[in-house]
């Protein structure tokens, strides 16, 4: 089988056995995503996310450890923790992803996924060396933030070239914004996997291999990759064009010259310029040219890899060696980086918020509910109202707070910024004290920063990453359908990161999906953030939800490829004379240069529709139960705030002049729906997949295994 180890790995942590299984049973499914997917649904779909029959699953594509650029970010699949959900009756599946070596290297060691699954009875660590798999003991590492504990199991074992995915003391405490670490900053942010880890005591999982990688076609595939590298743009999509408060350097660099690719991009300089005299180099995953990570060395705080959101506190306003600070302590502590907007402007919050002349913090001093410590710590690490910057004081002590879990409201915040919200104002509302308890909860509908698009609640207890209202009804039916942060760069690369102007956009996004879809679905690129969308009745429905559709389906071939959200699919180019298009064929054609199997979108898009039919049906069972369900309405909404004007915006938003979003029209983003269900081939009242469209997918396994256990679907 090229492009495959062929063998699964399953670790059964109570009872300690290691046993193996073959790959070719859940090759329908693609890899990565749709395999865990399947696993989940086979396995445990309704556990709860730390109850040790949940599995936790780290699954690689048949892309990964080739020379496919940017194949090699392992999706780590779960019941979530993290996601919340409170008309759900269980725990819902989630996913997330992390780049680096690790993922590359278990195909090296021949496996192409792990299924963890029990609990041990004291912490441990999993090491595969190869074929030799063991359960070592961890008490040596166990309390380690996560960068000091892999250093100290590469110590161990005495083998720097060990790859390894491991958790802080934030995953040993199960607090459920914990990721999952691998090196200095590859992490698999969202869903709470690292929480899962600790509910295990499962500290890390070590993996060393020595094995390659059969391809089908090498000549080919590297003829191949050798002309994506020509078209491919620069980091994170952009364009050389890209400017803004994001605007990427070294655009003069020809994007031919693959030679120099690599150092065509500096977030130092775009996100923390402060910090540019301490930046070393930049930084790749396994087989990617993009090096999008930036190394850096700052006295007295060492050395650390930072990417994308890990530069949040330069974002909410520090400008100083805090920004670096701050993204090193989440990183060792072992808390979501991204997750760290809504908390810390709901930390902010608890001290904007005054009832009876004094804030909810401080209201939480008196009740005993935050120590003295640690309220003076949070006052120092507030955001100066009044002009000024955001400092580094109080930094290490609010991180630390909700790491731990001290307190009781650093075990609040360990529930995440949503679950914690209910229960701080639970807590009033038990001591009789309605007011503060009111005061707490206004949170809920405040938009983040940079004008909303950023650190808001967007629904299923997680960060708005990207806000609806900005983007179209495309983005607000995304945002329905998941059980967590719905964000796929692939479409943001041509609307946010390209720099390219509307004129220019436009015959891109023309190319990539048809003149009536790009006209009526994207007619609001780089509109004034104070218009409302514009709506063009059927046209504008039928639009949204073609986008929608092609999100999804493009998002479950990347992630069981194992391709990076940066990359696939291929939107833009940085080359004039390709009119600025990028090129959506390049995942089917790399697949078929690996696997040697005769590809095409349409394939693939079966696979995809395979994978996001079986997302929905575990969803589904795990939403009620197994009995019927309206997903429509019930799972299928995001929160009502953005229905309505924006009545709270904590921060001086970023940039400050950027007006509220208007809020979207119900009806609008109900006949967005409407259209989706029918593209997909779902029941349109209720959102269900049909039985007629399982057939059709050759899910006849599946379709008997929902109805033995739930009831039946429509026909
Ligand atoms: S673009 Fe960045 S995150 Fe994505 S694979 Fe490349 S280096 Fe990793």
């Amino acid at each position: 089988m090229y492009g495959w180890a062929g063998k699964i790995l399953r670790v059964d942590l109570s009872n300690g056995s290691i046993t193996t299984e073959e790959t070719k049973k859940y090759l329908d499914y693609t890899g990565g995503l749709g395999f865990g997917y399947k696993i989940i649904f086979d396995e445990a779909p309704k556990a709860g996310p730390f109850d040790p029959e949940n599995r936790l699953v780290f699954a690689v594509g048949p892309l990964t450890g080739t020379l496919a650029p940017s194949t090699s970010r392992p999706e780590v699949i779960s019941i979530s923790p993290h996601s919340f959900a409170t008309q759900s009756k269980h725990s819902l599946a989630s996913r997330s992803n992390f780049g680096g070596y690790w993922g590359a290297e278990l195909k090296f060691a021949g496996y192409d996924a792990i299924i963890v699954q029990g609990k041990s009875p004291k912490p441990v660590y999993i090491n595969i060396n190869n074929d030799k798999v063991s359960i070592e003991d961890a008490s040596g590492v166990w309390g380690l933030d996560g960068i000091a504990a892999q250093e100290a199991i590469k110590e161990k074992h005495k083998d720097n070239d060990i790859q390894i995915a491991a958790i802080g003391p934030a995953g040993e405490r199960m607090v459920r914004i914990a990721p999952i670490i691998h090196r200095l900053g590859n992490v698999a942010r969202q869903g709470g996997f690292g929480a899962v880890m600790g509910s295990k005591n499962l500290k890390a999982i070590a993996v060393r291999g020595t094995k390659g990688v059969d391809v089908a076609d090498k000549k080919g595939l590297i003829e191949y990759v050798q002309s994506v590298r020509e078209f491919q743009p620069a980091p994170l999509g952009a364009t050389p064009l890209s400017n803004g408060p994001l605007s990427w350097t070294g655009k003069h660099l020809d994007p031919k010259d693959i030679n120099h690719q690599a150092q065509r991009f500096d977030q130092t300089e775009s996100n923390a310029p402060w910090l540019k005299k301490y930046h070393l180099k930049n930084q790749s995953c396994y087989s990617c040219p993009q090096g999008c990570y930036t190394y850096m060395k700052v006295p007295k705080m060492g050395t650390g890899a930072v990417s994308c959101t890990q530069w949040f506190y330069a974002w909410m306003g520090n400008k100083d060696e805090g920004t670096f600070q701050a993204s090193q302590l989440v990183n060792k502590l072992g808390l979501d980086s991204f997750e760290m907007f809504p908390m810390i402007q709901f930390i902010w919050h608890l001290q904007d918020e005054k009832v009876d002349g004094k804030s909810v913090l401080r209201h939480m001093y008196d009740q005993k509910l935050v120590s003295k410590k640690n309220l003076e710590a949070l006052e120092a690490a507030h955001y100066p109202r009044e002009g000024g910057n955001l400092g580094s004081a109080g930094l290490e002590g609010m991180l630390s707070l909700m790491a731990y879990r001290e307190d009781f409201l650093g075990d609040a915040l360990g529930e995440g910024f949503r679950r914690a919200m209910d229960i701080i104002s639970d807590e009033f509302e038990k001591r009789k004290m309605p007011e503060v308890a009111k005061a707490v909860m206004k949170f809920i509908k405040m938009e983040g920063i940079m004008g909303g698009v950023v650190g808001g609640n967007g629904g299923w207890g997680m960060s708005a990453h990207y806000d609806p209202r900005t983007f179209g009804y495309y983005w607000a039916v995304n945002f329905a359908m998941e059980n967590c942060d719905p964000m796929r760069h692939s479409m943001t690369n041509l609307i946010e990161w390209t720099g390219l102007s509307f004129k220019q956009a436009m015959p891109v996004a023309v190319k990539h999906w048809g003149k009536d879809v790009a006209e009526n679905g994207l007619n609001d690129i780089h509109r004034s953030r104070d218009t409302p969308l514009t709506w063009n009745g059927e046209k504008s429905a039928k639009a949204n939800a073609y986008l929608s559709q092609f999100i999804h389906y493009r998002g479950c071939i990347k992630d069981s490829m194992t391709g990076c959200d940066w990359v696939y699919p291929v939107m833009v180019s940085g080359r004039e004379d390709r009119g600025y298009a990028g090129d959506t064929s390049v995942e089917y054609k790399l697949l078929g240069y690996v696997t040697g199997e005769n590809m095409t979108q349409e394939k693939l898009n079966e696979q995809a529709a395979r994978t996001w039919t079986l997302h929905r049906l575990l969803t589904v069972l795990e939403w009620n139960d197994g009995k019927p369900v309206n997903m429509r309405e019930e799972h299928d909404q995001i929160p009502d705030h953005f229905f309505a004007p924006v009545d709270t915006r904590l921060l001086p938003s970023f940039p400050p002049s950027d007006p509220p979003h208007p809020p979207l029209v119900r009806e609008h983003f109900e006949a967005t729906k409407t259209e989706y269900y029918k593209l997909m081939g779902w029941d349109v009242k209720t959102g269900l997949p049909t039985r007629s469209l399982l057939k059709k997918l050759r899910m006849d396994d599946v379709l008997a295994s929902f109805e033995a256990q739930a009831f039946q679907l429509p026909s």
